[in-house]
């Protein structure tokens, strides 16, 4: 028989693919599990239930996936004796039928709005045989996984969604129609969260949105995105930060609050996703490289001391090396100090699939090289000229690579690495702000000191 008592004493396990929104409901996963008296474990062959947060943006995640779900056939029996595999998420939500072909060993699949009936989902799956797939890819559009309990993976930082979905289908992307249309939280429970976090330890509340800057446009009596981040701004957090922002929406009010609210910091992450008018034109973008540089140039004059980054896309079916050319002109013309480049990757349903003109892989793969050389210049550039200044980092916690080295994030965003002081303790400076005297810089970090006390 299936009850809510079916559950307490299990043990849980989660992996997260993908973007900072995934990050936010895993950490949702983990406070419904464990409202449910699940126990949290570090591996899954501990685990009772292994719970997969998935990513459909690039395919080379798909292929991941399948691979780590496969492997779970042969992990060790689990203490209850039965382990229950769900995916969740943008797969599951876009191709529940590939779940069963490609997923065997999978037990659920449950979309991106169906979140909350995760645990009873695993009541009915581990109450019935093995070997059946449960499905839960409804859209009830009214709910927001933020509603649900939740475990921090850190006390410091909390991602806080504010709206979800989006509206506008650039050819190459299945977000809209794996995350819906767009949908806006109420500031009030937006700045409710945000106490809530402040008040459990959170030093960095991280706004999350496909498309920040159209907050509100679909709520009444909403405040605008620009008003929203300045109330978060004064609620005293000590840093704010955002993501998305979609070039067409972003607007001087949004760059006014980023100049003058002190907590609200010195970075724009801006998607580009070319340097080509042609290109941008074909993805759907509703800009070109002209507004792009005028918006950069704008942000650069109102915000002082401003770091913008961005997202940008190598072998778009069409891309030429003329095309390719502008987006590398793009980097110093912007002065973009970071990117996340991808090479273009197919997804089936998206416009751009159907594209004549694919681009070879060999062609992708060495502009992808050569665009990766001409950011690490440029962000190479802005870290250099952060030698011999005290940048004020949160302390994110020990480097996973270097023993002794500490990491953090300078308010431009920039990764800072610096020794733990003789005597000092990694876990009390984790979650605190301390300066740091810059005496070093790379390309792909700055490192230096602690100068000064934590606070
Ligand atoms: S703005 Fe474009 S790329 Fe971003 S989520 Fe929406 S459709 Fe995808």
């Amino acid at each position: 028989m299936i009850t809510p008592s079916s559950l307490p004493g299990l043990t849980y396990w989660v992996k997260t693919f993908g973007c900072q929104m995934n990050f936010h409901e895993a950490e949702r996963v983990s406070g419904l599990l464990e409202a449910h008296g699940l126990i949290p474990v570090a591996t899954p062959d501990e685990a009772d239930v292994c719970v997969f947060m998935t990513c459909c943006v690039r395919e080379k995640a798909d292929t991941h996936l399948a691979g780590q779900v496969s492997a779970m056939a042969s992990a060790p029996t689990p203490p209850s004796g039965r382990r229950t595999v769900a995916i969740g998420g943008c797969i599951a939500q876009r191709d529940a039928e590939n779940v069963r072909k490609s997923m065997p060993r999978a037990d659920i699949a449950f979309g991106t709005q169906a979140l909350p009936r995760l645990p009873e989902l695993i009541m009915r799956s581990r109450a019935a045989r093995a070997g059946r797939l449960f499905v839960d890819v409804e859209e009830p559009y009214d709910a927001f996984s933020s509603d649900l309990p939740q475990v921090r993976a850190n006390a410091w930082r909390a991602w806080v969604p504010i709206m979800y979905g989006c509206n506008n289908f650039c050819t190459y992307c299945v977000v809209p129609y794996v995350r819906g249309r767009e949908r806006s939280r109420e500031a009030e429970d937006i700045l409710a969260e945000v106490e809530r976090a402040k008040a459990t330890g959170a030093r960095e509340i991280y706004l999350l949105g496909q498309n920040v800057n159209s907050y509100g446009h679909d709520l009444e009596g909403q405040p605008s995105f620009a008003e929203l981040l300045r109330e978060v701004a004064r609620t005293g957090v000590d840093r704010v930060r955002f993501t998305s922002s979609h070039p067409k929406d972003l607007t001087t009010h949004t760059l006014d609050a980023m100049a003058e609210e002190p907590a609200i910091m010195p970075h724009l992450h801006l998607a580009a996703q070319s340097g080509s008018d042609r290109i941008l034109k074909a993805m759907g973008r509703r800009y070109g490289k002209a507004d792009y540089l005028a918006l950069a140039r704008e942000a650069h004059e109102r915000v002082p001391g401003l770091a913008l980054t961005t997202d940008l896309i190598v072998g778009f079916p069409g891309e030429t090396e003329e095309d390719f050319q502008a987006t590398l002109d793009l980097v110093d013309e912007a002065n973009l100090q970071g990117a996340y480049t991808f090479i273009y990757s197919k997804r089936a349903g998206t416009k751009a699939a159907n594209m004549p003109n694919q681009v070879p892989s060999e062609v992708t793969h060495a502009r992808l090289e050569r665009l990766a050389e001409a950011v690490q210049r440029v962000s190479a550039q802005a870290h250099e000229k952060l030698k011999g200044s005290l940048v004020e980092v949160l302390v994110e916690g020990p480097s996973k690579r270097a023993a002794g080295i500490l990491v953090g994030h300078s308010p431009e965003n920039f990764t800072v690495h610096f020794p733990l002081p003789e005597g000092a303790d990694a876990k009390t400076l984790t979650g605190t702000i301390v300066d740091v005297d810059v005496k070093d810089a790379r390309s792909f970090y700055v490192q230096g000191e602690i100068a000064g006390d934590a606070r």
